[in-house]
């Protein structure tokens, strides 16, 4: 196994003051996946303090914020690698935090205390430790809690959304036995923190094999989202809906690109129709207010999940206008004459969300089986013609403007007439009426005027 720069200097450095260190973790699993290094993590024989004591001696810089749970952080060739001294975990009290660390003597007694199999193998430079069949789990693509897993789910309930992320990430199965205490004890999962939720519910989201977690898993899932439990099998009786609620929301998300926010908004999406749904004369179903009532439902799904301000705004609003006409319908070809719509859904909406609302509708109809062809080429001409208009820098705020408030006032405007003005302009040059330039601007206001006073 190669090692980088970084964690090879680490151990050689740790090993010449006459203490043990290996590599351990998600790197050695990685290797034996023929997977990349995320990172290095090392663990080592001596405590804290002295780690930091020898690295700092030798003149790297130490990051001292994890050290009293062991960690030490050092920074050389550019990279970073966390330094944890072998410990075990004292007795936890509340699935989340054990109540003291102790440092132990020995790797053995370290890598017990770790999640799973495939994460508790570790390298010291020459040779592999692999106490708990890691390798032979990686082949089989196996996620196993070490030791009993339902105790190991009560000491951390964190443990049960990371062995999701780790199926999710790796394409792995999750063993019988694993399986079944996380279901057993799901709701452990309330007592942890919105921020590691958040993390590795992102994890979950963005991995491989996603589609399959959040169909098998989707129970753990509604612990974190009981709103989409609302959505499980919730029959949409209407011929334009090929699937449930829930499948068309998995499948809406695992077709968008891998971009958090957007797969979080393509998952909720429709999380306000069981709540708005109706039979019509028709004997269809319908959801008429469905997004408005969802962007609400995603609003407290933001706060609860301690998104930050600029995430919730971009997840309700992709919700909020995700049924948003970006070209209206009476556009039936989508060329340039519709760049004036299109415009015009920026100047409304801003550019993040209009391109996630057209991501979330081409997924959608990616995701759907019938009828489908035509509004994903349509779909794919309003994205292309939108990438068009963004390039070019085409005006569709005020400030786009080549002329602003003050040029407008030395041309003899005031108070109000100025926004007004400037509006006038702008709706000109969105549809192509006038060219954005000053002096053509300038131009199409004098004609303007004269008009409208004589
Ligand atoms: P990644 O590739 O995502 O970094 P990783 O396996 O390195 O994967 P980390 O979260 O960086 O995951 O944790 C490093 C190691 O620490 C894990 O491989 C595992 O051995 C151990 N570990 C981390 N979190 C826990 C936990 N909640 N319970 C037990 N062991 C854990
Ligand atoms: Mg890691």
């Amino acid at each position: 196994m190669k090692l980088s720069a970084a964690s090879e200097f680490v151990l050689k450095t740790i090993k010449e003051s006459g203490g043990e260190a290996y590599v351990v973790g998600g790197a050695v699993r990685n290797y034996f996946l023929g997977l990349p290094a995320g990172d290095y993590d090392v663990t080592c024989s001596f405590p804290p303090e002295k780690v930091r004591d020898i690295f700092l001696e030798k003149g790297c810089r130490v990051i001292e914020t994890g050290i009293r749970h062991g960690t030490v952080t050092v920074r050389i060739f550019k990279e970073s690698v966390e330094i944890t001294s072998f410990r075990s975990d004292g007795k936890y009290s509340d699935s989340r935090h054990p109540e003291s660390v102790e440092f132990v003597r020995t790797i053995e007694k370290d890598l017990e205390r770790r999640d799973f199999t495939v994460n508790a193998m570790c390298f010291d430079g020459v040779n592999f430790v692999d106490l708990f069949g890691g390798r032979e789990d990686c082949e089989k693509k196996v996620i196993r809690a070490i030791g009993d897993p339902y105790l190991r789910f009560r000491e951390d309930a964190l443990r049960i959304l990371r062995a999701l992320r780790f199926a999710s990430a790796l394409g792995f199965e999750i063993e019988e036995n694993t399986k079944a205490a996380l279901f057993a004890q799901k709701w452990l999962i309330l007592n942890l923190s919105a921020e590691r939720v958040t993390k590795e519910l992102k994890g979950i989201l963005l991995g491989d094999n996603a589609k399959k977690i959040l169909f098998d898993y989707r129970e753990i899932l509604a612990v974190v989202l009981p709103e989409l439990a609302l959505c499980f099998d919730f029959d949409q009786r209407n011929p334009y809906h090929a699937y449930d609620v829930y499948t068309h929301s998995v499948l809406t998300c695992v077709s968008t690109k891998k971009d958090f926010i957007l797969r979080f908004a393509a998952l909720t999406h429709d999380v306000g129709k069981p709540e708005t749904f109706f039979v019509g004369s028709d004997a269809a179903g319908h959801f008429y207010g469905h997004e408005k009532r969802g962007a609400i439902m995603c609003e407290c799904i933001a706060d609860r999940l301690k998104l930050s301000s600029a995430e919730k705004k971009r997840f309700v609003s992709a919700v909020a206008f995700h049924g948003y006409p970006i070209v209206p319908g009476e556009a039936k070809i989508i060329d340039e004459g519709c760049d004036k719509y299109i415009l015009r859904s920026l100047n409304k909406l801003g550019e993040q969300t209009v391109r996630d609302v057209l991501s979330l509708q081409l997924a959608e109809a990616l995701s759907e089986t019938k009828e489908t062809a035509t509004r994903r080429e349509r779909l794919t001409r309003i994205a292309a013609r939108l990438d068009l208009i963004l390039s070019e820098k085409m005006a569709f705020t005020v400030k786009d403007l080549k002329v602003d408030g003050n040029d407008l006032k030395s041309l003899g405007y005031d108070g109000r007439e100025i926004g007004e003005a400037l509006n006038a302009l702008l709706s000109a040059v969105m549809s192509d009426k006038v060219r954005n330039e000053k002096a053509e601007l300038i131009d199409y206001l004098k004609d303007r005027d004269s008009i409208l006073h004589h």
